[in-house]
């Protein structure tokens, strides 16, 4: 697209980043053509996900540079580990208010550290003048048929998630109220680990997968429809990290656990008859699991306590932090 503002410093900038990336195989063309070429593996299916990260409504504005640039890579890549693929390449459109060089050094310390760990390569992108504003699109792999999909969850299954939840979402709400800040739960918010080698492990294991970012009981609810059934959750059961539990009473907490955004666990369902190697894929991919509840006949999402009475939270889904 022609662009009237676009000057010598955004060369500068595409070439800064051009430098730093590892390549792969099957990157026929990388950065510096008008697109890349790619070789796609015989015999799997493209899978391809996409995400924008807008300043002051996807991270604080006082987010650093590289944990922007981890976490634009890492939200993407969740995507692709709760459809259960194998990532591949990425793009990279920057909107940036000034050719701001030193802040692309940073933002890619982060984002390349996380493409690295992962053999991401990233192909190609756009850099533009604007609101900052990073979007990314991945690209990766599954095998014909292999993908697990929101539609796929059966009466009967169990419901797991990994990890623990509500982190992110008391690491915003301190930020918010000003108050001590727990360095542990804010990295929880701004490096999300994005769940690649249990989801690839889970293809063949689990039916329906999600990855939870906007709340674990908004996105079931999102299986649950897409699947025609319902769920129950045992609020009880839901993993919680130290450092959480230490932080907030236990109702806040649950209402982070519940329904708190930005933890990028995976939430999946599987046939009972497979926890023993859903504890084994846990193990040997270094992912704690707990198993959270159940998918039922009928619609909706039923949270319960210790007692089996219904829980209510008096926040509803997760609206990020604007
Ligand atoms: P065009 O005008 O043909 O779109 P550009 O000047 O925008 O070309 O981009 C030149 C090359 O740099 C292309 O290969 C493009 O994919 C790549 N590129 C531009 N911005 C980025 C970015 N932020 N990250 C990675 N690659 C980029
Ligand atoms: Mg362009």
């Amino acid at each position: 697209m022609s662009d009237p503002h676009r000057d010598a410093r955004e060369f500068d900038l595409i070439e800064r980043i051009r430098r730093r990336v590892h390549s792969r195989d099957d990157v026929v063309l990388g950065i510096g053509d008008d697109a890349a070429l790619l070789q796609v593996p015989a015999g799997r299916w493209l899978v391809v996900a996409a995400d924008t990260l807008n300043a002051g409504v996807h991270f604080p504005e006082d987010t650093a540079p590289a944990d922007v640039g981890w976490k634009s890579l890492a939200v993407n890549l969740s995507d692709l580990a709760a459809m259960g693929a194998e990532p591949a390449w990425c793009t990279l459109s920057l909107s940036l208010p000034g050719g701001d060089a030193h802040w692309v050094d940073g933002f890619l310390d982060g984002f390349l550290e996380l493409a690295h760990a992962h053999r991401v390569a990233l192909v190609g992108g756009d850099t533009t003048r604007g609101p900052l504003s990073i979007s990314v699109t991945v690209h990766g792999f599954v095998a014909p048929n292999r993908a697990l999909r929101r539609e796929a969850a059966c009466v009967g299954d169990d419901v797991w998630v990994s990890g623990t939840l509500g982190d992110a979402a008391g690491a915003l709400a301190q930020w918010r109220a000003g108050s001590l800040r727990d360095a542990f739960l804010r990295a929880r918010l701004d490096r999300p680990t994005p769940r690649l080698a249990l989801g690839a492990a889970l293809a063949d294991v689990a039916n329906a997968c999600i990855d939870v970012s906007d709340g674990l009981l908004a996105d079931l609810a999102h299986v649950a429809r897409a699947s025609g059934v319902g769920a129950r959750v045992e609020l009880d059961r839901l993993p919680a990290s130290d450092a959480l539990r230490a932080a907030f009473d236990d109702a806040t907490r649950h209402a982070w656990q519940a329904t708190g955004g930005d933890d990028y666990e995976l939430c999946f369902t599987a046939a009972s008859q497979m926890r023993e190697e859903i504890e084994r894929i846990a193990r040997e991919t270094g992912t704690p699991v707990a198993r959270i509840g159940r998918i039922e006949a009928g619609e909706g999402v039923r949270a319960v306590d210790a007692l089996g009475a219904p829980w209510e939270s008096a926040q509803v889904g997760y609206q990020h932090f604007a």
